[in-house]
């Protein structure tokens, strides 16, 4: 049962309103349906343009901070409510739905800062000879009308790094939501209504991803498409959005090397905590380790300690660690990938198996680069191992696949960590810490195949505005 009255309509004209079908939302955990949603179409997407272009040019500043300041107050109130409708349609354990609450929280209260304190520059005109005698300085102003799409795994936290950030650019903002998980988004979007967003600043349309995201994605009057979810689907948008500015968040293979002197049992009860966190769907869950072959024996028995004490169940009891994965369809995508490691020549430390449905917490050792569960994304509760010999095999490995997001290594000489995190092919490279951190107002992205921008609300901002250049003849006088 929804633990609140959830508002389950489009989000137009500052209501929830019908649309012109509707969409089942399951709990991954019981498959019980928990709402039915209103979906929309072209006809929507065209309407929510149409209010979103009546907030250009937008309010100032200082009342878009206010309504954020006011959206992570309202989000400190009612974060229980927020983090049992997370637990519900993203399946994940109700300790970490509560920790998105709270990350939320601090991407709007970061936002809320840039709204203040975003200035411009002045341009050095004089420095050469034609521009002498003339004054110039750039504003931020912001780019338009975002169109944000947004995946499954963090349904409320990932919404908010483009809805926070839009509203502090002055940018306004067409949301569509990840069909499996619109309950949260909506929810929020109650929020910034209560906290004095002005209608038609902020649309939420749900629906199919085509049927919705296609003509977002085309609409001539949306400036930029802000997107996070795979790689297919991103790569996609921008191919049939060349004029638009689009900034794609996507996937990753998430590498950490454990080198020979590590602290062992650290960086394995460090491993289990990141590599199964929400049963391992989120882009920088640590999917691939990279163990120095003196300690990789070591490394394996302290790592399947720390994984069987995950416990794995209902993710609304407090005490689960690992929960299911979001549809029966990625677990049987899981269970191929795991079938075919093994025929391939990787074992089975702990896991492999499913049990009330759910995947156990699974570590392989012995991967190898063109295994699924190596070059590809895992995007489940499944941690692969490999020994190396030399740290250059071992950056070569992490550096294997097409993506380049967040890398991780632990070792004793940060010294030395600094210059192998030199030769990595990653946006981040974590040490002493699991690739899978992320604060919210670090610079967040990938390279390679993982992406092409940065969120944070610092540099989300400045993505959603462009520089407007002013310059003044200044006579003699
Ligand atoms: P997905 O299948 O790519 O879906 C993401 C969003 O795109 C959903 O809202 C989806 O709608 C929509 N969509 C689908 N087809 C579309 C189209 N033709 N045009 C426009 N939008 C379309 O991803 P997911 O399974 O929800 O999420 C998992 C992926 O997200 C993983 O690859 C993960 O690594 C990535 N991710 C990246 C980051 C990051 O910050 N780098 C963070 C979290 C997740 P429907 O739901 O209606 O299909």
């Amino acid at each position: 049962m929804l633990p609140v009255d959830l508002p389950t309509g489009l989000f137009l004209g500052g209501r929830f309103v019908a649309g012109t079908d509707t969409l089942a939302v399951r709990n991954p955990y019981s498959g019980a349906i928990i709402a039915e949603v209103a979906t929309g179409g072209p006809a929507e997407v065209d309407r929510a343009v149409r209010d979103a272009a009546a907030h250009l040019p937008p309010p100032p500043p200082v009342e878009r901070a206010r309504v954020l300041e006011r959206t992570a107050e309202i989000l400190a109130a009612r974060a229980e409510d927020l983090a049992r409708v997370v637990c519900l349609e993203a399946g994940k354990p109700i300790r970490q739905a509560r920790g998105e609450v709270a990350r939320c929280i601090d991407t709007f209260t970061f936002a809320a800062a840039e709204a203040r304190t975003l200035s411009g520059e002045t341009v050095p005109l004089e420095a050469s000879a034609p521009g002498v005698g003339k004054i110039g300085f750039v504003r931020y102003a912001p780019v338009g009308i975002v169109g944000a799409i947004t995946p499954f795994n963090f349904p409320l936290n990932l919404v908010a790094h483009k809805l926070a950030p839009a509203i502090a650019a002055g940018c306004p903002v067409i949301l569509k939501p990840a069909s499996k998980t619109p309950l949260s988004a909506l929810l929020l979007a109650a929020v910034l209504a209560d906290a004095g967003l002005p209608p038609g600043a902020l649309s939420v349309v749900t629906g199919d991803g085509s049927a919705v995201g296609d003509p977002l994605v085309d609409h001539p009057d949306v400036a930029m498409i802000s997107f996070t979810g795979s790689g297919p689907v991103g790569w996609a948008i921008r191919q049939r959005a060349p004029q638009k500015h689009v900034a794609l968040e996507l996937g990753n293979s998430t590498p950490v090397i454990v080198a020979e002197d590590a602290d062992v049992t650290r960086a394995a009860a460090k491993i289990a905590g990141s590599g199964f966190a929400h049963a391992g769907q989120s882009c920088i869950s640590v999917q691939r380790v990279y163990v120095h072959e003196s300690i990789h024996a070591a490394f394996l028995v302290e790592l399947r300690t720390a994984v069987e004490r995950l416990v794995v169940g209902d993710p609304a009891t407090e005490t689960t660690d690992v929960g299911p994965v979001i549809t029966t369809e990625s677990l049987a995508r899981l269970e191929g990938w795991l079938t075919a490691a093994v025929v391939e020549g990787a074992e089975v430390v702990t896991g492999g198996g499913t049990r009330g449905g759910l995947l156990l917490p699974t570590v392989l050792d012995g991967i190898t680069p063109r295994m699924h569960v190596s070059c590809e994304e895992v995007f489940g509760p499944v941690v692969g191992v490999a020994a190396y010999h030399a740290i250059d095999g071992a950056i070569a490995l992490c550096n294997s696949t097409p993506y380049g997001l967040q890398a991780g290594i632990f070792t004793a000489r940060v010294d030395a960590a600094l210059r192998w995190a030199e030769r990595l092919e990653f946006a981040g490279v974590v040490i002493n810490e699991t690739p899978t951190f992320r604060a919210d107002q670090q610079p967040y992205g990938g390279i390679k195949g993982s992406g092409n921008t940065r969120e944070g609300p610092h540099y989300a901002v400045r993505n959603m505005c462009e520089p407007r250049l002013v310059i003044v003849d200044l006579p003699d006088v």
